[in-house]
This record gives C-alpha cells, sequence and structure tokens, in this order.
C-alpha cells in the first residue's frame, strides 16, 4: 500500500509518517532539539533543525500528499508561507493579483513587494480578458484566491493557469479557504498552492501556521532553499499541533459544512440581513464555475446586515461566535472585515470592493447549528 493510493480520510489519520520510526510511539513526538548529532562527523540526514527535524516533516510530507504535490514546507505562519514562496520573483518582476483578496496578503503585496522591485497590478480575476490585458514583457506570475474574501468572488482557476502556462507565468493559489478537501489546484494546473494553516487544517484556533506544495522539482529545490534561508521554519511543537489537527480535518470540515449551508439559508430570508455570500446557495452567480473546479462550498459565507445602524446592537448581542479575525477553527467565528480581517486595506479600495461597514464574515464551526442559529436570530433583533 503506497501513501499515495490511500483515500484523504485515511490519509488524515495516517499521514506520511503516523508513528514514531524509532519507538513505534502511536505520535510522531516533539522532536525539541535545535541541532542534530553527526557520529564520526557525518550527518544522520538531520542535521540542523532548521533545515529539517521530524515533526515538521511529517507535516511537510502529509500535506504534499493531500494536494498532490511532491514536496510540502511548513512555515511559522500563512503570511511567512506567503512571503517565502513569491521569493520565486525577483526584481523587476511584476505580479498580477486579485482586487479582492485576504488583507494581510494585501499588505505584504503593497508594502514589502514594492520595495524589493517588484511590481503588482489588482486585477479582477473573474474576467479572463482583464487578466490577459494585464500580461505585459516584465510579468512573471498571477496569484489567484478562489472564492476570493470575503465577497466569494470565482476565478476560473483552469482557464487562467492555461494562459499563464501559455505566456509562461507562473502561479501561485492561496487555498486557504478550501483546504484540499474541497479543491485540488495542483491537479487543475497551478504551480505553488498556499495555505494559512491557522485556520482549517490547525483547526482548533490554537497556532499559527503556514504551508507551501509544488509539483515541480526544480520549485520544490528553489521553495527548500528559500525556507531554510529565510528560515521562518514551523516549530517543533506547532508541527505536532498541526499535526493533530489535520487528522480531523474531514469531519469537521463536512460539520461546518453542513451548518454554513443551513445558516446561509436563513440568513437570506432573515429581514435584517440584506445579502449572503455564500457558494453553497443556489443563486450564488458564479457557482456552477466553483463546482467545476472545487467540490463543496466551504464554511465560510459572508452576510451584509441592512442598514449600519444595526451592527453595533448585533455585535454586543451575539454570545456563540467569538468575534474575531480568523477562520476555520471548531467554534464559530465572526469577522467585521471592515476593521479586522480587512483593516490593512484603504477605505476607498475597501468601497471600491463592496467591504461595507455592514459586512461580516461568518466562519461556521462545528457546535449544532440549531443553537447557532437562535443566537444569529436573536442578535439580529
Ligand atoms: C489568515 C489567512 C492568511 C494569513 O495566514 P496567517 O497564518 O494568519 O499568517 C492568508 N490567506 C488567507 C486566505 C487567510 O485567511
Amino acid at each position: 500500500m503506497t501513501k499515495k493510493s490511500l483515500r484523504p480520510a485515511t490519509l488524515l489519520v495516517h499521514q506520511g509518517t503516523d508513528r514514531d520510526p524509532f519507538t513505534g510511539a502511536s505520535t510522531v513526538p516533539i522532536y525539541q532539539a535545535s541541532t542534530y548529532h553527526h557520529p564520526g562527523g557525518r550527518s544522520t540526514r538531520y542535521d540542523y533543525a532548521r533545515g529539517g527535524n521530524p515533526s515538521r516533516e511529517q507535516v511537510e510530507e502529509t500535506v504534499a500528499l493531500l494536494e498532490g504535490g511532491i514536496r510540502g514546507f511548513a512555515f511559522a505562519s500563512g503570511m511567512s508561507a506567503t512571503g517565502s514562496a513569491l521569493s520565486l520573483l525577483k526584481s523587476g518582476d511584476h505580479l498580477i493579483v486579485p482586487e479582492d483578496l485576504y488583507g494581510g496578503t494585501y499588505r505584504y503585496l503593497t508594502a514589502i513587494l514594492p520595495n524589493q522591485g517588484i511590481e503588482v497590478s489588482f486585477v479582477d480575476q473573474t474576467d479572463l480578458s482583464a487578466v490577459e490585458a494585464a500580461i505585459r514583457k516584465e510579468s512573471r506570475a498571477i496569484f489567484l484566491e478562489t472564492p476570493s474574501n470575503p465577497r466569494f468572488r470565482i476565478a476560473d482557476i483552469r482557464a487562467i493557469s492555461r494562459l499563464a502556462r501559455e505566456r509562461g507565468l507562473l502561479t501561485f493559489l492561496d487555498n486557504t479557504f478550501m483546504t484540499p478537501l474541497l479543491q485540488r489546484p495542483l491537479e487543475l494546473g497551478i504551480d505553488v498552492v498556499i495555505h494559512s494553516a491557522t485556520k482549517f487544517l490547525g483547526g482548533h484556533s490554537d497556532l499559527l501556521a503556514g504551508v507551501v506544495t509544488v509539483r515541480e522539482e526544480d520549485l520544490a529545490r528553489r521553495l527548500k532553499l528559500f525556507q531554510n534561508a529565510f528560515g521562518a521554519v514551523l516549530s517543533p511543537f506547532d508541527s505536532f499541533l498541526l499535526t493533530r489537527g489535520i487528522k480531523t480535518l474531514k469531519v469537521r470540515l463536512e460539520a461546518a459544512q453542513a451548518g454554513a449551508g443551513i445558516l446561509a439559508e436563513r440568513l437570506r430570508e432573515h429581514p435584517a440581513v440584506s445579502r449572503v455570500y455564500y457558494p453553497g446557495l443556489a443563486d450564488f452567480p458564479a457557482r456552477d464555475l466553483h463546482f467545476r473546479q472545487a467540490s463543496g462550498p466551504g464554511a465560510v459565507l459572508s452576510f451584509e446586515l441592512r442598514g449600519k445602524s444595526r451592527l453595533t446592537p448585533f455585535l454586543e448581542a451575539i454570545e456563540l461566535p467569538i468575534i474575531a479575525p480568523s477562520l476555520g477553527g471548531v467554534e464559530t467565528i465572526l469577522t467585521h472585515c471592515w476593521s479586522m480581517s480587512h483593516a490593512a486595506v484603504p477605505v476607498p479600495v475597501k468601497q471600491k470592493l463592496g467591504i461595507g461597514e455592514n459586512l461580516l464574515r461568518l466562519s461556521v464551526g462545528i457546535e449544532d447549528p440549531e443553537d447557532l442559529w437562535d443566537d444569529l436570530d436573536r442578535a439580529l433583533g
């Protein structure tokens, strides 16, 4: 039985290395060591923990297997994963990114990349001709995030990666919202897949982590170099937590997604809600495209309150969800995008993108959806 032939639910539990190779312990221990003995001056394969250690390798192997990549790389956060992956670009390069994306990525693209001589164009990636029109001679890569955050705009992964390949461009995709269980971008033509593992992969709102996976040896070799050279690696302890979280990803995600479907339908009918964004709704505008490239709608939705004056009373009345900038936990998380996840995005840009002050994002957890609904319905008044 090779690990590659295993189905996702089995892979999640048995992962790459599912027990300690040295003792048979049921979990790979937290190898809390910064360096490794070289008997007789010879390396045993582990040299110095930044370069590699068994705790981190287990996570890296698992994520690569789940995404269908050849190698995975684990970082201290989703942002350090994104930054390390974007080190594939160099001064003079031009990068095409979506208009509507995670606020921290927006900050990285606008505050860091220009200082490194990399120019960034924000493009409506739901329009393939706009993506094509943005390509110029210096263009080196296209970065995607679909569904986008927080407006759930859907980019055509196959079409954009085909275009990129024809024009000799690399493609990156932030797959945090979908996880490899719902969307497998490497199989759709993407070169580099990035996750904030802080979210669904970790799943318990108790760690920060990021992972990157690729399908080509040359990219893997370069990312390995960046990971070691830049050094924003995932610690052994957090590798252990992430490994443990990943084991239950399928059951967590299925339960949360079922809850999100129920809440999206009911929120849409609620008089205090003017709009719901969720790919699982029958009238979601890009529903067909989303389901051609993903097998589920996910467990995150956004909704707009009818009128700004409802915001404070709602946030004061709601009890079960934590009100915070994150998603993908076992507990429901309510985010005020304007002031939290997208605080780094300037007000005029938020307005242009339709991220209003009355837009809320709900990452549905695995509580009983009826309790969540009772709470939402009461707080909406
Ligand atoms: C949270 C998030 C990130 C950043 O990850 P951190 O682990 O917080 O650094 C990147 N992309 C998306 C879509 C996210 O939700």
